[in-house]
């Protein structure tokens, strides 16, 4: 798939390769395009160098988890109004306080199928372009 700048960067970090494939199956067929990585760590790595405008965050993964990957974003100037969607395994009760008390934009629970997945990413792009003008025009 070609790239053209005019298409909105989607960086998808999980652990699981298959995991990873079904999401960028899904996000490149919506028009995206997407760049990938496989632990908390490179997905920092790939953040910094890549400039995505969304990022997709498995929280459950070896080493830096989910929380750890957020924490250190939000910590970066750049990154502080990212849109970043949580993908929980786990619907425990209690789980959507904890991730949006963490920082994140929204959140799903995995597997997220593809019409949810392509709506929620849709609107979390909308609501940051709308909401960077505002600052903008507030600045
Ligand atoms: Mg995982």
């Amino acid at each position: 798939m070609s790239t053209s700048p005019e298409k909105p960067l989607i960086l998808i970090a999980d652990d699981r390769p298959s995991s990873r494939e079904l999401l960028r199956l899904v996000l490149e067929h919506a028009g995206y395009a997407v760049i990938e990585a496989e632990d908390g760590e490179e997905a920092l790595d790939r953040a910094r160098d890549g400039n995505p405008d969304l990022i997709l965050l498995d929280l459950q993964m070896p080493g830096l988890d989910g929380y750890g990957v957020l924490a250190a974003l939000r910590g970066e100037a750049r990154f502080r109004n990212l849109p970043v969607l949580a993908l929980t395994a786990s619907a425990m009760r209690g789980d959507r306080e904890r991730i949006m008390d963490a920082g994140f934009t929204d959140y799903l629970a995995k597997p997220a199928g593809p019409e949810v997945l392509r709506e929620t990413v849709a609107r979390m792009l909308r609501e940051s372009a709308a909401q960077s003008l505002e600052r903008e025009e507030t600045a």
